[in-house]
């Protein structure tokens, strides 16, 4: 009997984790909208500057995500990131932070793992799923261009809870478990300088600021040092200015700084402003993933129950365990190759 055919429409963390699970048991493609692979582990070049401006690190509580980092982190592609952190809150002295947990990056960018796991793997990028269609007994993908992709026996989405709703078959009977899920938004600025002062951190968590957190930049592993900063607002400003211009959230970001350091930066060479309107689930669901054996659909996330999201924990490592779960349920059905 042939491997079951199947689309997973995602290459972040989580469809990369489906698609290296499932390999050899079935006959799988990742579909992605974006140029490149890893979502929101996201790595964007500015001339010579380089910058995390999604997830800044992600350990590994679980010993099932330790096992599957292990050949990453012996072949150097994820290493332990051992910055000084400070917390900064304007009028208050600063204070060092201590990471009792490893703390792991990618190297050179957080892009690498999600790039080592692609590397095996059947992918098509820039390819945006806006429907998805059975006929004549399989799924059919239409894209924004008003291509498709077919026939395929199952369909996978490991997109944000709300972007899945969007162009998932309605038959799907995972959509009102997805309903309920809620993201928080966060803002990314990425500042370039002539040159920065001496700074006393590589990173800091910012309190009673639009701020959360500050990174210099070549402060992780296997990067070169650069004048750069990257910015990463709290998801209640953002969702407050979300709709904001982007000069004024860029101004309002800069004052932040210049508050939490205690000292005005140079005016920079260059800014650049990410909004990320899913930045980590802040109510998620009560199962591992959704699963509708039915109608061979399927869909797992940083929205599903491994992600602590009243503690902010929506994390690199949720979106592992959901999809490792869903592989694991998968391979126990008929068809799968054992
Ligand atoms: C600003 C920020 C900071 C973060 N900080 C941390 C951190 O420090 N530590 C940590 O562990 N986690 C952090 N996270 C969370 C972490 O990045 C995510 O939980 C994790 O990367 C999610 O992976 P995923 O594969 O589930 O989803 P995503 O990475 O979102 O992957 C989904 C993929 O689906 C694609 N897609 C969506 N719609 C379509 C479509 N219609 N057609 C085709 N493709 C589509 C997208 O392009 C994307 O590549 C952070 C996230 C953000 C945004």
């Amino acid at each position: 009997m042939p491997a079951p055919r199947l689309a997973i429409i995602g290459a972040g963390i989580s469809g990369l984790t489906l698609a290296t699970l499932l390999g050899g048991h079935a006959d799988v493609v990742v579909i992605d909208k974006s140029r490149g692979v890893g979502g929101r582990m996201a790595s964007r070049r500015v001339g010579e500057a380089s910058f995390d401006h999604g997830a800044q690190f992600f350990t590994a509580r679980s010993k099932a995500f330790q096992r599957f980092l292990q050949p990453w982190i012996d072949a150097g592609t994820v290493k332990a990131w051992e910055p000084r952190v400070l917390t900064l809150e304007a009028g208050s002295k600063p204070y060092r932070r201590d990471w009792f947990e490893p703390h792991y990056v990618g190297v050179p960018a957080m892009t690498a793992l999600p790039k080592a796991l692609a590397a095996g793997l059947n992918l098509s990028l820039q390819a945006e799923v806006t429907k998805v269609e059975r006929e004549a007994e399989a799924w059919w993908l239409t894209f924004a261009d008003s291509s498709r992709a077919g026939p395929f026996d199952w369909v996978v989405a490991t997109a944000p809870a709300p972007q899945i709703l969007n162009w998932f078959p309605s038959v799907f009977n995972g959509l009102e478990a997805l309903q309920h899920v809620r993201y928080a938004p966060c803002f990314a600025l990425m500042l370039g300088f002539a040159e920065l002062p001496e700074l006393r951190f590589d990173a800091a968590r910012v309190k009673s600021s639009p701020l959360d957190w500050i990174v210099r930049g070549g402060s992780k592993e296997g990067t070169v040092p650069q004048q750069t900063l990257l910015l990463h607002s709290t998801r209640a400003w953002a969702a407050e200015e979300l709709e904001a211009e982007s000069s004024i959230v860029v101004d309002n970001l800069c004052k932040a700084l210049d508050n939490a350091i205690g000292i005005p930066l140079p005016l920079p060479e260059f800014s650049l402003l990410h909004r990320w309107r899913y930045a980590s689930s802040a109510q998620t669901t009560s199962s591992a993933f959704e699963l509708d054996v039915t109608n061979s659909l399927a869909a797992c996330g940083d929205w599903s129950v491994f992600s602590d999201a009243d503690n902010g924990g929506t994390r690199v490592e949720s979106s592992f365990l959901s999809a490792s779960a869903l592989a694991e349920r998968l391979l126990t059905l008929p068809g799968f190759r054992a």
